[in-house]
């Protein structure tokens, strides 16, 4: 029945193929709420989209396959995949997060679930021992990103999956950065793979998605009833947009890492930059574990500039690379995490964990290289105070 073995090929050809009634190579968007029943419970599989529709599955068999888990589930956004999960838990339950995780997760942790009295803790999730310190019998999750945002913090994913099963507690990661071509967090331990599908997965800045992925048909259970509880499920013509971009993954991930390289390269050799966060790096810390874990260090970079450079001159002579929230499209986007991305975290926390005033991310997209730098190099040059 294999009828391939690498994930390239998987991007194409994996979960649904196309529509048996038709040939259709493409999986059809089936824009309807209801189906019809035979009688009453007697049906074809679907009673309400919901519960259940056809684009929706084909994207969420597609994602369990490449992600090496056991079922997945789209929903509506990223943020609201995070709830799905968060609503595993129950009052009185605590959950550990690392240190520098997507804004949005810990504000839904802060403002929201906190109400609940669904707890939190921040912690150094790089360091093991201190980690296991902090599991109390409250803790019922490790929630952690690998490199995470925007510090590119890399957190060994097998270490950590040893604790938490150790403490049978869940291990959820979030692989937005990484997308299941270059990391597959499940092979290394973690119950519950999250995406925010609106990145690398989607790839071109046209929709808003986000991807469940378990690795227990118990786990499957939960997460599908609370799917279905909560409702905020993913619609069939932006599964089908995500199984479109899903296609050319491949091709574009290594074409983002290549660029990504050599701007980074470019970067510390500039002598206007103070420093570069790029998991490629050997002198990187965390650069041993990711090459373990992950196929490289993906295409995500962040930088300083010195003191003698305005940050705000910068982002205006920039051309071409678009100052924006967001990352993973085709287009190359900078942003400013302090003032964006990371605005919801308390000032004090951003500075301890070293999101500073100063910090520039860069989602490199696929353009050509030359143009991309010559776009940076300009914007530098016009930025520094003379
Ligand atoms: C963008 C992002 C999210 C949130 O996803 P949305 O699709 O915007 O709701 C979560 N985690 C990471 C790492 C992200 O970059």
């Amino acid at each position: 029945m294999n009828i391939y073995k690498e994930i390239e090929t998987a991007f194409i050809h994996g979960g649904v193929n196309g529509d048996d009634t038709t040939g259709a190579v493409n999986v059809p968007i089936y824009q309807t709420s209801t189906y019809a029943q035979e009688l009453p419970g007697i049906h074809k599989g679907y009673e309400y989209s919901r519960t259940g529709n056809p684009t929706r599955a084909a994207l969420e068999a597609l994602m369990a396959e490449l992600e090496h888990g056991s079922a997945g589930f789209a929903f509506a956004s990223g943020l609201a995949a995070i709830s799905a999960v968060l609503s595993l838990f129950k009052s009185g339950d605590k959950v550990i997060i690392s240190s520098n995780v997507y804004g949005g997760t810990f504000r839904l942790l802060d403002k929201v679930f906190k109400n609940f009295s669904i707890t939190y803790s921040i912690e150094d999730t790089t360091n093991i021992e201190q980690l296991e310190s902090r599991i109390t019998k409250e803790v019922k999750a490790v929630f952690i990103e690998t490199p995470a945002n925007p510090l590119l913090t890399i957190t060994d994913i097998e270490a950590v999956s040893k604790i938490t099963k150790k403490h049978n507690i869940l291990l959820v990661v979030d692989n937005t950065f990484m997308t299941p071509y270059l990391q597959h967090p499940i092979d290394f331990g973690a119950d519950i793979v999250i995406h925010s599908a609106t990145k690398y997965l989607g790839g071109h800045s046209d929709l808003i998605a986000g991807i469940v992925v378990v690795n227990s048909e118990e786990l499957a259970e939960k997460i599908g009833f609370i799917q279905n509880a909560a409702g905020a499920i993913l619609q069939p013509f932006d599964s089908f947009l995500l199984i479109r971009g899903i296609k050319t993954l491949a091709v574009r991930m290594d074409r983002h890492v290549e660029n990504t390289g050599r701007i980074a390269e470019f970067l510390r050799n500039n002598k206007a930059v103070k420093k570069v966060y790029y998991p490629e790096f050997d002198d990187f810390k965390g650069s041993e574990i990711n090459k373990k874990q992950a196929k490289n260090g993906g295409a995500m970079i962040s930088f300083e500039l010195k003191e003698n450079y305005d940050i705000n001159k910068f982002f205006l002579s920039l051309n071409l690379i678009i100052l924006a929230e967001s990352l993973g499209g085709v287009e190359s986007l900078i942003c400013h995490p302090a003032s964006m991305t990371h605005a919801a975290i308390p000032c004090e926390t951003r500075q301890k964990t070293g999101i500073t005033e100063g910090l520039i991310r860069l989602s490199t997209g696929i353009e050509n290289i030359n143009d991309l730098i010559f776009d940076l190099a300009q914007a530098i040059e016009r930025s520094e105070i003379k």
